[in-house]
C-alpha cells in the first residue's frame, strides 16, 4: 500500500473512532489502541508533509498558536433568545403565537446549555470555519481551538447540504472543572469562578494545545444556511445527528403546551444530575414555515422562548458600600459582601443600583443578606435577613459628593440615579467616554484599552474623543510602557477608525441613553450627523423605540457649544458622519405605506425586500392588521394572507408587483 492511502485509511479510521467515543459513546477499540494508531499517523504525516490536511484527526491535539483572533461577520445574525420565569410568561406567549399564526402548534423542547455559543461552518462535509457569538453581528474566528473539541466533527458523513453553518453551545462539564480548579489551587493560582466563563476563557487561548487539554465538550442545536432541506426544528435535529454531529437526545418534540410544561418539570429537578450546567429550558416552534410567520424581533425570534430556572439564593454578611462614577456621570452603589458561593460562582459584589433600592431594602452595612443570580452578571442583593441584624445597626446615608471629584451629586426629578454634574472635569467620567469611544462596539481600536486611555490623559494628550486624531507617534513612544511597535499601533488604529461606519461613530460619542440599537435606528432613518442635528422632537420621536426621554437627551446633547465644536473635529478628521452610499435612500416612493411579507419568496429574500421598503422611504410591519397596506404574498402563503383578504383593506401583492411600485 502506498503512504497516501495508508495515511488516509488512517485519518479514516480515527475519524470513525473518534465518532464511536464521543458521539455515540460507545468506543469500539481501547484508548491504548486509539494512542497507537494516533501516533503512527502523526509520525506519517510528520515525515511526509505533502499529504497535509487541515482537518486530520491529528490536530485534535492542538499545537497551532493563534495571537490574534481575527473579527468574522456572521453571514446570518446570531439572535439572543427571550427570557421567561414564570409559567404564565409561556401561557402568554403561546397566546401570541396562536393568535398570530391561527393554526396548531407544535414546540421543540431543548435544554439551554450555559456555556459559550459557537456557529461552525462546513463546506462540502469539511470543517471551515468556527466563530463565537460576539454581539451577535460579527464574533472571534476561533477554528483551531474548536478543532480539538473531540465532539466537534471534522468530517462529515452522510447526505449533508453543501455549505451551511451549525450553532450550538461549548460547555466545561462540571467534573473538569473542578479538576481544573483543584490544579490550580495546588498551584497557588486564583480559582476559575464558573464553568461557563471558564469555557469561553478557554476558548480565547493562544494555544489550541492548551484548549485541547480542557475537555470541552460541544452541543449543537441548529442549522442555518441557504436552501437548507429540513422542514422542522425536530427534522433539522435528526438530520444532524445523521450528518455525525452531537445533538443531546434530551430533546423533546411537544404536541401541546401541557407537554412543554411537564419537561419543564422534569429537567427542573433533574437537571441536579447532569454533569454540566443548563440555566434553563428552550422552547421552540417546530414548523418552519411557522417560524417564518413569526419572525424575529429587533433581538430575537418570536418564535423561540427560554424559560429560565429560579436562581439559587446564598446568604453572606454586606462589609461595605462603595460609589462608582460612570462614563455619564451616573453614580452606582456596590456592595462588597463576604465572599460566599453562589450556584458555583464565588461573588463578592453586588450592584445596588441606586439610592431608591437601598431604601427599599432597608439594608445596613453589617446585615446579613441574600444574593441572588438573574439574568445579569452581577448578582444582586434580594433581601435582608432582619431576624439577626445588629441592634446597633445604622440607616446608610447616600453619598452627597461625587467620591472621584467632590461636586455635589443632583439627582433630576423622576430619576432613580444620582449624577456628578462636573462632566468636564471629574476624571473617572472623562476616562469613561474615552473608554466607550475606543470600544468594540463603537470605534474599536482594539490596541487603545482602558490603561492606555489613561495614561494618555494623565499625560495630557487626549481630554476628548477628537485629540485622538491630533496624535502623533512621537508623543505616544516616550510615554511608560510605549514601544515603536505598540505607538505605532496605537496610530493604525486611530487611522482605521476612520472606517467605521457612522452608526457605531454615532453610538461611540455617548449621547446619554443612546445604546447600540437606538444608534443604529438614527442612522437608517437620519443618515448623517446634520440631519439629526436638525432634527425636531417630533421627528425624533416618530422613530421607532425613541421616547421622549431619549429625543430630548439627543437635543439636549447637540444644543451644546463644546458638542458641536467636538462634532466639527471628528468631521474634519475624516470620520464617517453619515451612512455609507449602499444604505442612502433611493427613493421617497413608498413614504408612509407599510409593507409585509409572507410564503416563500423567490425574487429577493426575505431581508432583501425588507431593505428595499426601507430604502425607498417604506416601512415593515410584522403582523397583518388594519395599519397594513400592502401585503406581498410569495408561494404557499397562509395564515397571513387569510387574515389580510378578510381585512379587505390590505392590498396583496405579487413579488413582481412589489418589484414594480420601487422600480417605476
Ligand atoms: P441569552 O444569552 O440568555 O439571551 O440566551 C441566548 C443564548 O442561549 C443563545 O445565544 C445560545 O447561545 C444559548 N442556548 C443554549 N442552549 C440553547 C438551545 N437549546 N437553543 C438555542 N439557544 C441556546
Ligand atoms: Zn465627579
Amino acid at each position: 500500500m502506498d503512504i497516501q492511502t495508508k495515511i488516509n485509511e488512517l485519518r479514516e479510521e480515527l475519524n470513525q473512532h473518534n465518532y464511536n467515543y464521543y458521539i455515540l459513546d460507545n468506543p469500539v477499540i481501547s484508548d491504548f489502541e486509539f494512542d497507537q494508531k494516533l501516533k503512527e499517523l502523526q509520525e506519517l504525516e510528520k515525515n511526509h508533509p505533502e499529504f497535509y490536511d487541515l482537518n486530520s484527526p491529528t490536530l485534535r491535539v492542538g499545537g497551532t498558536i493563534t495571537k490574534n483572533f481575527p473579527t468574522i461577520v456572521h453571514e446570518y445574525r446570531m439572535y439572543s433568545l427571550d427570557n421567561s420565569y414564570s409559567i404564565e410568561d409561556l401561557q402568554d406567549w403561546e397566546k401570541r403565537i396562536e393568535k398570530t399564526l391561527d393554526e396548531k402548534v407544535e414546540f421543540v423542547c431543548e435544554l439551554k446549555y450555559d456555556g459559550a455559543s459557537i456557529s461552525i461552518l462546513y463546506e462540502n462535509g469539511q470543517i471551515k470555519q468556527a466563530v463565537t457569538r460576539g454581539d451577535g453581528f460579527q464574533g472571534d474566528e476561533i477554528t483551531s481551538n474548536v478543532k480539538t473539541i473531540q465532539s466537534v466533527p471534522l468530517k462529515l458523513k452522510g447526505n449533508y447540504p453543501e455549505k451551511f453553518y451549525i450553532r450550538g453551545e461549548i460547555i466545561l462539564p462540571f467534573k473538569e472543572f473542578n479538576r481544573i480548579n483543584s490544579e490550580r489551587s495546588e498551584q497557588g493560582l486564583e480559582l476559575y469562578a464558573n464553568p461557563r466563563n471558564t469555557a469561553s476563557g478557554s476558548l480565547k487561548q493562544q494555544d489550541s494545545g492548551e484548549v485541547a487539554k480542557r475537555k470541552l465538550d460541544c452541543y449543537l442545536y441548529t442549522i442555518v444556511g441557504n436552501h437548507l432541506p429540513f422542514e422542522s426544528q425536530w427534522d433539522m435535529l435528526q438530520s444532524a445527528k445523521s450528518f455525525g454531529f452531537k445533538i443531546p437526545n434530551t430533546a423533546k418534540l411537544c404536541s401541546s403546551l401541557e407537554e412543554v410544561l411537564a419537561f419543564i418539570e422534569h429537567w427542573d429537578t433533574e437537571r441536579k444530575n447532569l454533569a454540566f450546567e443548563i440555566d434553563g429550558i428552550v422552547v421552540k416552534v417546530n414548523s418552519f414555515s411557522q417560524q417564518q410567520e413569526l419572525g424575529f424581533t429587533a433581538k430575537s425570534p418570536r418564535w423561540a422562548m427560554a424559560y429560565k430556572f429560579k436562581a439559587e439564593k446564598a446568604e453572606t454578611e454586606l462589609l461595605s458600600i462603595s460609589y462608582q462614577v460612570g462614563r455619564t456621570g451616573a453614580i452606582t452603589p456596590v456592595a462588597n459582601l463576604k465572599p460566599v458561593n453562589l450556584a458555583g460562582t464565588i461573588v463578592k459584589r453586588a450592584s445596588l443600583h441606586n439610592e431608591d433600592i437601598i431604601n427599599k431594602l432597608d439594608v445596613r452595612i453589617g446585615d446579613m443578606v441574600y444574593v441572588e443570580k438573574g439574568g445579569e452578571i452581577i448578582p444582586k442583593i434580594v433581601e435582608v435577613n432582619f431576624d439577626v441584624r445588629q441592634p446597633d445597626s445604622i440607616k446608610i446615608e447616600f453619598i452627597q459628593n461625587c467620591p472621584e471629584c467632590g461636586t455635589e451629586l443632583i439627582r433630576k426629578e423622576g430619576e432613580a440615579q444620582h449624577f456628578c454634574p462636573n462632566e468636564d472635569e471629574c476624571k473617572p467620567q472623562i476616562i469613561g467616554r474615552l473608554e466607550h469611544y475606543v470600544s468594540r462596539k463603537a470605534l474599536d481600536m482594539a490596541s487603545i484599552g482602558g490603561e492606555t486611555a489613561v495614561l494618555l490623559y494623565d499625560n495630557g494628550l487626549v481630554k476628548d474623543v477628537a485629540d485622538f486624531y491630533d496624535l502623533k507617534k512621537e508623543q505616544i513612544l516616550p510615554l511608560d510602557r510605549m514601544a515603536e511597535k505598540s505607538a505605532q499601533n496605537i496610530i493604525d488604529a486611530i487611522e482605521e477608525s476612520k472606517k467605521i461606519p457612522f452608526e457605531k461613530v454615532l453610538y461611540g460619542i455617548g449621547i446619554r441613553h443612546v445604546g447600540e440599537t437606538v444608534a443604529k435606528k438614527l442612522a437608517k432613518r437620519f443618515h448623517s450627523i446634520e440631519n439629526l442635528q436638525n432634527a425636531s422632537l417630533e421627528e425624533l420621536e416618530n422613530v421607532e423605540d425613541i421616547g421622549g426621554k431619549i429625543a430630548i437627551s439627543i437635543q439636549e446633547f447637540f444644543t451644546k457649544e463644546k458638542n458641536q465644536i467636538l462634532i466639527e473635529r471628528l468631521k474634519n478628521s475624516g470620520v464617517q458622519m453619515e451612512v455609507g452610499e449602499s444604505e442612502k435612500p433611493l427613493s421617497n416612493l413608498l413614504e408612509g405605506k407599510t409593507f409585509l411579507f409572507t410564503g416563500s419568496l423567490t425574487e429577493f429574500t426575505r431581508e432583501e425586500a425588507q431593505k428595499l421598503v426601507e430604502q425607498n422611504g417604506g416601512k415593515n410591519i410584522s403582523a397583518v392588521s388594519k395599519n397594513l397596506n400592502y401585503l406581498i404574498a410569495g408561494e404557499k402563503a397562509g395564515s397571513k394572507l387569510k387574515k389580510a383578504e378578510a381585512i379587505g383593506t390590505v392590498q396583496i401583492l405579487t413579488e413582481m408587483e412589489f418589484l414594480k411600485m420601487v422600480n417605476s
